[in-house]
């Protein structure tokens, strides 16, 4: 099962994908937990995507798209994955058809989760996040057992620099701008599934998994 998960940053791509990738044992590929470690690490690569992330912006294509293509070509990939987060814009939607039609491959579905602008702000500030594992909690909706404490690593949760709701607002803009065109994309490639993505978490599980099949 190859899946790409779309919509608004803070839709719940990230905690549906988790479920997903564990179900259908299938690797997470979520390109902002990447960035983070890479950031986190000191790499180049990290250095050059936090000038970016810091300020709600995109990190420019070129540097997205080969690491994507590159980690889909890895051996654990050969049974599917879950896209998170990629593709963001349109030149990576055709790299990523362009990389798979080579090795005569499709996606199969584009899991898109409708999540309105104002429900985004709200969720967006009462999301931590653990920056050691990548896990994500809600202040509210899925608190961790210990407040301020990943459940799964025991490491800090913090309120990320890009959740910040006047970040969060500018990365609502580049999404309807440059993300929301991928709707249309995935519609002519046949392959988008849309959900409504303001039902509790266990519900969102249930329509896609309904709808993709088990
Ligand atoms: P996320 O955790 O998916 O919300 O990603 C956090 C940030 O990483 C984004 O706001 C972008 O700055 C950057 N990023 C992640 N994935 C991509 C992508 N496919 N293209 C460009 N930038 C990305």
């Amino acid at each position: 099962m190859k899946l790409i998960m779309l919509g608004a940053p803070g839709a719940g791509k990230g905690s549906q994908a988790k479920v997903l990738s564990e179900k259908f044992s299938i690797p997470h590929i979520s390109t902002g937990d990447i960035f983070r470690a890479n950031i986190k690490n000191g790499t180049a690569l990290g250095v050059k995507a936090k000038e970016y992330m810091d300020k709600g912006q995109l990190v420019p294509d070129e540097l997205v798209c080969d690491l994507v293509v590159d980690r889909i070509a890895q051996a654990d990939c050969k049974n599917g994955f879950i896209l998170d987060g990629f593709p963001r814009t349109i030149p990576q939607a055709e790299a990523l058809t362009k990389a798979l039609a080579e090795k005569n491959l499709k996606m199969d579905y584009a899991i898109d989760l409708e999540v309105a602008d104002e429900v985004i702000v709200k969720r967006m500030a009462g999301r931590r996040a653990c920056l050691d594992c990548g896990m994500t909690y809600h202040i509210e909706n899925m608190p961790p057992k210990v407040e301020g404490i990943c459940d799964k690593c025991g490491s800090k949760l913090v309120l990320r620099e890009d959740d910040k709701p006047e970040t969060v607002l500018n990365r609502l803009a580049i999404y309807h701008e440059q993300t929301a065109p991928l709707i249309d994309y995935y519609t002519k490639e046949g392959i988008l599934v849309s959900f409504d993505g303001t039902k509790a978490p266990a519900e969102v599980l249930k329509d896609i998994l309904a709808r993709i099949g088990e």
